[in-house]
């Protein structure tokens, strides 16, 4: 019993603490009395959490609310630099690295390409030396790094802290990433697929700060959906909540690795429609695309907001197919916002009326009820500062 008391005793302390911190981050800067209104913390309680966070060096007393009337208080901000995280972003053909402070701002950043026969040894010693680097950046005092957050493509094994079997990912299997990680460093890590980690960048630093019910959707070699209800990130039972990319939309289309038949990702994916944009410009379309060395994803929004109509025309046709995930989604989980990152947020000049025009022709709502779609705030990045944030998550829900 006595074990119990104590450890509900910490667990309230914890979650007050944690209220105060989401409550000064949402808000940038607070007051004390605000403080208490927002959270329901009693002002003795609020000034007691405050103090022990100055001491701290987590929040500082920033200038005077400008008001009008009566006694001015002082406000409350985080001291970004206070403390930092770094964070490693596995794609399927790069790994990035980097650290960021309270405030989810880069500090440093580093890519690193996969070579096609890469060795499990070969991805752990990229891995050590990308972060090797970081740590030894003059502007990360190493005593002030909470901890490293990897973002990863799926599927993951989030209890175990080991990334899967991920399709075309050089044949690896079984990373135990996150033991890999805590050996070499002593420090905690956390391990999450890549769009759960960019939703919470976009809960805890980007558009979604006041959106209890969102959804994330990244579009790049396969698509995915994070999906935040009530405030908290909604994984499913195993952790494999939000795999849009495998939807069916064609029950009698190509097998998909997955399992299923006619999965979404198989018609809307950028390396796809890549491909098949060069075949068509060598078989002589005309387009400005054609004659060009090398196709890339960039070059093809280039020429789609140049009114190319190759180019214009297959990113219409991401679009429509796209619509028929969100509007799974929409239907399944009624979010007030969806947000597109990863690679797809490049398009972000040509696609987002298409797309909500084909959503708004049939989702089951629609009658009632508008659906807002945005690009994130950190766009392609996403995936970049979500990998951090898995960690900075757990500090401002007062786990650290
Ligand atoms: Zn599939």
């Amino acid at each position: 019993m006595q074990f119990n008391d104590s450890h509900n005793q910490s667990t309230v302390k914890a979650n007050n603490r944690s209220l105060i911190l989401k409550a000064v981050n949402a808000f940038g800067e607070i007051s004390r009395a605000d403080l208490a209104r927002l959270t329901g913390l009693t002002k003795t309680s609020v000034t007691k959490i405050v103090k022990s966070l100055i001491k701290k060096g987590i929040l500082v007393e920033t200038g005077i609310q400008k008001s009008q009337f009566g006694r001015k208080p002082i406000l409350l901000k985080i001291n970004n630099n206070s403390y930092f995280s770094i964070g490693l972003y596995i794609s399927r053909d790069f790994i990035y690295t980097n650290a960021a402070n309270l405030g989810g701002q880069l500090i440093y950043k580093e890519k690193r390409s996969l070579s096609k026969h890469l060795s499990m040894k070969n991805l752990k010693s990229h891995i050590k030396s990308s972060i090797d680097n970081i740590l030894a950046h003059e502007k990360l005092p190493k005593d002030k790094v909470l901890g490293i957050g990897v973002a990863s493509i799926g599927p993951l094994d989030l209890a175990n802290g080991i990334i899967l079997n991920p399709p075309n990912f050089k044949g690896l299997k079984s990373i135990p990433v996150v033991d890999f990680l805590q050996n070499e460093y002593g420090l905690p890590a956390v391990l999450d697929n890549d769009m759960n980690a960019a939703a919470l960048a976009e809960k805890l630093f980007g558009h979604a700060k006041e959106c209890k019910d969102f959804i994330y959707v990244g579009v790049t070699n396969g698509i995915g959906a994070g999906i935040v209800l009530d405030n908290s990130l909604f994984r499913g039972h195993n952790g494999f909540a939000g795999e849009i990319g495998h939807i069916s939309i064609d029950m009698n289309g190509e097998k998909c690795a997955c399992g299923n038949t006619g999965c979404l990702e198989l018609y809307a994916n950028i390396p796809g429609i890549v491909e098949k944009i060069q075949i068509s410009t060598e078989l002589g379309y005309h387009s400005s695309l054609t004659g060009q060395d090398r196709i890339t994803w960039e070059s093809i929004v280039h020429a789609a907001n140049e009114n190319d109509s190759l180019a214009a025309g297959s990113v219409e046709k991401l679009a429509y197919y796209l619509s028929i995930g969100l509007v799974s989604l929409i239907n399944s989980f009624d979010p007030e916002i969806i947000f597109l990152g990863h690679e797809i947020a490049l398009a972000k000049d040509i696609i987002l009326h298409p797309l909500q025009q084909f959503i708004n022709q049939s989702y089951l709502s629609r009658y009632s009820k508008k659906i807002k779609l945005t690009i994130s705030k950190f766009g392609q990045n996403a995936p970049n500062i979500g990998a951090p944030s898995l960690v900075l998550n757990n500090f401002f829900n007062g786990e650290m």
